[in-house]
C-alpha cells in the first residue's frame, strides 16, 4: 500500500524558495522510487509572512505545521526586517515555531563527505571519516531556568545569575531520543556532562546510565565537556553520536559542524514528543547576499529532507537514496559556488538540482 505523509513546507525567505524548489522535486522522485506520496502544504513564515500578514508566524502556520507529519523550512531573514523591533523580527517567527511544536531535541551532524575534506580547516588525516552526530537539549538547561536575571545587592554591587537545572523527566525524554538516533547508527553513544563539578550533570549521568539499561545494543560512554571539545577536534573520528544538555550542545555542535568547513552542507533535525511532527532544516541562514541569482548550495536543504524522511517519517531506505544522489553530484565533481575547489564543475542552485536527479 502506498504511504503517505503530510509535509508542510516553509520556504522563508532570501534564497529559501529556491533551494526548497530543489528539495521538494528530489522528495518528488525518491517517493515514486519507494511508493511513498508526499502531500506538500505550503505556509508562511519569517518575513514572507511578515509582509503578507504582519506576523512572522501567522496563527494559521502554526496550525498547518501542528496538523502535518513534519515539516521542512529552508530559511528566514533579510536586510529587509533587519530595522523591525525584536519582537516583529522574522527570527521571532522561527523561536516561536519551535515553541509551538515544543521541540526539545536537536539533531546536528557533522558529516565529513570524503569529497570535500579539503574543505575543513584539520588536517585531512584527523578528519576524514568523521561522521558525528549532536543530539542537543533544546528546551532547558542554563538557557530557560529560574531564577535568572541580574540582581543588586544592598551593597549597590549587581550579580548576574542564571540557574542550571534539569529534571528526570527532560534528562530521559533526550536520553531516550540520543539512544534511539545511536541505535539508526554506529550504536555508539557518548554522553557529555560536567558532572565531575556540577550537580545538575551528576542527576544528568545517573538517569542516562540507568536509561542505558533499555539499549543494550547501544555502547554507552561520558566525557567531561572540556575534554570532550579536546577530542573532537584532537580525533573526531572516534565520536559516533554524543548526546548533551542545552548550553553544551550549543557550543560543541556549532565546534563539530565546523570540522566539515562548509555552512551550505549542513542539515539539521530538531523533534518534539513521539507523534509530533518535527521541523528540519539547513543549519545556514537565508543568505540574501546571493539570493535570486541561482547561486545558492541546495545539499544541506536536501540533506534536511533525507533527515525528515530518516528520523521524522521513519523512512531509512528514501533517506538513504537521496543522501547517495548527493554523493554521486559530488563524485561526479559537480559543485556551487561555496564549495568549489580547482578542477570542479561549478554549476548554479537549479543545474545542482538537475544533476541530483539525474543521479537519482
Ligand atoms: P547565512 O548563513 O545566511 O550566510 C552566511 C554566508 O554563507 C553568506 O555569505 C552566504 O552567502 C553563505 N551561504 C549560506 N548558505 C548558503 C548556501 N546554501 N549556499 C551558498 N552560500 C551560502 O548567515 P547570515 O548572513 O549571518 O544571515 C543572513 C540572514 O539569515 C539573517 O537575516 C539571519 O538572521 C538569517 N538566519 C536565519 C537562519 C534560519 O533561518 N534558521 C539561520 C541563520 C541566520
Amino acid at each position: 500500500m502506498t504511504q503517505q505523509y503530510r509535509i508542510t513546507l516553509l520556504p522563508g525567505d532570501g534564497i529559501g524558495p529556491e533551494i526548497m524548489a530543489i528539495a521538494v522535486t528530489i522528495l518528488k522522485a525518491v517517493g515514486q522510487r519507494l511508493d511513498l506520496k508526499f502531500e506538500f502544504q505550503e505556509a508562511l513564515l519569517g518575513g514572507a509572512a511578515i509582509d503578507a500578514t504582519g506576523e512572522p508566524l501567522p496563527d494559521a502556520t502554526l496550525k498547518t505545521c501542528q496538523d502535518s507529519d513534519a515539516v521542512l523550512l529552508a530559511a528566514i531573514g533579510g536586510y529587509k526586517w533587519d530595522t523591525l523591533p525584536n519582537a516583529q523580527r522574522p527570527e521571532k517567527g522561527l523561536l516561536k515555531l519551535r515553541a509551538g511544536l515544543q521541540l526539545f531535541a536537536n539533531l546536528r551532524p557533522a558529516t565529513i563527505l570524503p569529497q570535500l575534506v579539503d574543505a575543513s580547516s584539520l588536517k585531512r588525516e584527523i578528519v576524514e571519516g568523521t561522521d558525528i552526530l549532536v543530539v542537543r537539549e533544546l528546551t532547558g538547561g542554563i538557557y530557560f531556568g529560574q531564577p535568572r536575571g541580574i540582581f543588586e545587592s544592598e551593597t549597590g554591587e549587581k550579580r548576574g545569575v542564571n540557574t542550571m537545572v534539569y529534571s528526570e523527566s527532560e534528562i530521559e525524554r533526550i536520553g531516550r531520543v540520543a539512544f534511539e538516533a545511536a541505535r539508526k547508527r554506529r550504536g555508539q553513544l557518548c554522553s557529555v556532562d560536567k558532572s565531575n563539578v556540577l550537580e545538575v550533570s551528576q542527576l544528568w549521568r545517573d538517569r542516562i546510565t540507568a536509561l542505558s539499561a533499555e539499549y543494550p545494543d547501544v555502547e554507552l560512554s561520558h566525557l567531561y565537556v572540556d575534554n570532550a571539545a579536546m577530542q573532537l577536534l584532537r580525533a573526531p573520528k572516534q565520536f559516533d553520536t554524543i548526546v548533551t544538555g542545552n548550553l553544551f550542545g550549543d557550543i560543541l555542535s556549532d565546534a563539530a559542524a565546523m570540522l566539515t568547513g562548509s555552512i551550505g552542507m549542513l542539515p539539521s533535525a530538531s523533534l518534539g514528543v513521539a507523534g509530533t511532527p518535527g521541523l528540519f532544516e539547513p543549519v545556514h541562514g537565508s543568505a540574501p547576499d546571493i539570493a535570486g541569482q541561482d547561486k545558492a548550495n541546495p545539499l544541506a536543504q536536501v540533506l534536511s529532507a533525507a533527515m525528515m524522511l530518516r528520523y521524522g517519517l521513519n523512512e531509512p531506505q528514501a533517506a538513504d537514496l537521496m543522501e547517495q544522489a548527493v554523493q554521486k553530484v559530488l563524485d561526479a565533481g559537480y559543485r556551487t559556488g561555496d564549495i568549489l575547489s580547482p578542477g570542479m564543475k561549478l554549476l548554479g542552485c537549479q543545474a545542482m538540482g538537475d544533476a541530483l536527479l539525474e543521479a537519482l
